[in-house]
């Protein structure tokens, strides 16, 4: 079977070799340092999930590349059933590791940079597909951990990547050979990158005839020559260096700034390459695809949400207090909402030429904004419920102190029957849900801004026929 072991996970990041920095080192072995193994950990448990009995069943599937059985996250999405398993299998996990584990991006990469790679072999009579499906394929074959890179830094925002000051603000080919392309240029936010094996990077944007050079889609090994993978700082990272006070003690999230230092890449491994028609259309794909994802793993972590939230409030000795329970269930029609667009989104999803099918945008989006807006709202309940010890608890070194540990215990007490220790490690994971900067960050800008969202609803709405339903019930009938 193509599903590898945590222990072959682990193997495989020991034997690559990718250029890090962390907070100004050059960092070797870089899965094993304090601030980058607890996304490894993350990773390695989707690798667990894969091989458990409860798990498999969501994560592991047929393919329709190779005669074996392969992970999810590796998988064409070809009918509406795969897109409504890829958003209960991202709920399950997160229901497990209570944050991010990355491969989502390069699931919804390779999906939505398929669809657009096979449009334009059909209308420019190129040779991307074969290459691509046998990029797939050994992604497949050797079950690797994928991520995407999308988001360039952009520079001024209001002009075209052809037409900033400098070239190198969106990634762009500098130079083509008989043996392949070489690219320059930066993408930030990149998640888990450094705990990937292979990244599948795509346009950040749609592309003019002038842009064409920087409308190119292609893979890389992490560790290829001149990729720098640059560490991003985010909160309470200090605890993950002093091993102690997390709130989450075994899994975290952290997303890269990616620099590509003319990197080399060879022509199998190049999928679009100054066919400027196709980037926008791969990019709002993976939009919907991703804002699609976040639906399945943000249900799950709001799950998580509530979960501690009640945890909290039985440990203070409220656990039927109305107002409490009333919050319960805003929360969870905050939660439920957000999955809700997902599922919908899946039952309403097309088929393309390329036999992938896309998720319907509007639902998706739909999902997405709840995320970015309410989800706020179900973290201040949560902190509402729980209290003030959200934060200012002191540190596990003072609980381990002789002197003040036992006035500590004594005092932070909640209800008889449950340690202060566990009082204490709930209202941690509270803290970290809460106050995690990539994790609430993420929560409005992952797969896109806001406006992006709307856009593409608005983009997806028809207001004329709407207007059309309102003007017919009201007996308003156009002047012609
Ligand atoms: C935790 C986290 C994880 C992420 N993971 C990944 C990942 O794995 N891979 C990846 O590729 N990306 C990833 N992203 C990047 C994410 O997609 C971007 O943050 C998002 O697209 C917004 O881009 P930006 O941060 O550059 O903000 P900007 O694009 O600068 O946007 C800032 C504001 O300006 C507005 N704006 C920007 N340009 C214009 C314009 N021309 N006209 C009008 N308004 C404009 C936006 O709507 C927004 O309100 C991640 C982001 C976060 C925070």
């Amino acid at each position: 079977m193509a599903l590898r072991t945590v222990e072959e996970y682990y193997k495989s990041l020991s034997k690559q070799h990718p250029t890090v920095y962390i907070t100004g080192d050059k960092v070797e072995n870089a899965h094993e340092h304090p601030l980058i193994k607890h996304m490894v950990a993350a990773i390695a448990k989707t690798y667990e999930m894969e091989n458990d009995p409860e798990g498999s069943k969501l994560l592991v599937t047929d393919s329709e590349l190779i005669p074996e059985k392969v992970s999810r996250f590796a998988k064409f999405y070809k009918s509406p059933d795969d897109l409504l398993t890829k958003v209960r299998m991202l709920k399950f996990l997160s229901h497990n590791i209570g944050g991010c584990y990355s491969r989502c991006t390069g699931m919804d990469a390779i999906n939505s940079a398929g669809i657009e790679i096979y449009n334009c072999d059909q209308k420019h009579g190129t040779q991307y597909w074969p290459k691509f499906i046998n990029f797939v394929k050994m992604i497949q074959e050797k079950d690797l951990a994928l991520f995407s890179g999308v988001t360039d830094v952009k520079g001024d925002r209001a002009l075209r990547p052809s037409q900033q000051s400098d070239p190198d603000m969106y990634l762009h080919v500098v130079d083509k050979n008989n043996d392949g392309i070489v690219v320059r240029g930066a993408k930030i936010h990149q998640t888990g990158s450094t705990c990937a094996n292979w990244g599948l990077i795509i346009p950040t944007r749609e592309m003019r005839k002038e842009d064409a050079d920087y409308a190119v889609c292609f893979a890389v090994p992490v560790d290829a020559e001149g990729l720098i993978h640059v560490y991003g700082r985010g909160t309470l990272e200090s605890r993950a260096i002093d091993g102690c006070d997390m709130g989450n003690a075994e899994f975290s999230k952290f997303a890269p700034i990616l620099i590509f230092k003319d990197v080399f890449v060879p022509w199998e491994r190049v999928f679009l390459c100054g066919e400027y028609e196709y980037a926008g259309e791969m990019v709002r794909n993976f939009g919907n695809y991703h804002r699609h994802s976040h639906g399945g793993c943000k249900c799950g972590v709001g799950d998580v949400l509530i979960g501690a939230a009640a945890t909290a409030a039985d440990y203070n000795g409220l656990p039927k207090t109305s107002h409490i329970q009333n919050k319960y269930a805003e929360m969870q029609k905050i939660v439920q909402a957000i999955y809700g667009c997902s599922i919908a989104a899946s039952v309403e999803s097309t088929e393309t030429p390329s036999g992938i099918y896309t998720v319907d945008p509007v639902l998706s989006n739909t999902s997405k904004l709840f995320e970015g807006k309410d989800l706020a709202e179900v973290i201040r309940m949560m902190i509402e419920i729980a209290g003030g010890m959200t934060t200012d608890l002191p540190s596990d070194k003072d609980f381990a102190n002789p002197e003040i540990g036992p006035l500590l215990t004594k005092y932070l007490k909640g209800i008889d029957g449950v340690s202060t220790a566990d009082r204490m490690r709930i209202f941690r994971l509270i803290e970290k849900l809460a106050f995690e900067s990539r994790d609430i960050v993420s929560n409005i800008h992952g797969a896109g801004s806001p406006e992006t969202h709307r856009m593409t609803i608005l983009r997806n709405t028809n207001l004329e026929a709407m207007k059309g339903y309102a003007k017919k019930i009201a007996g308003i009938k156009e002047n012609k």
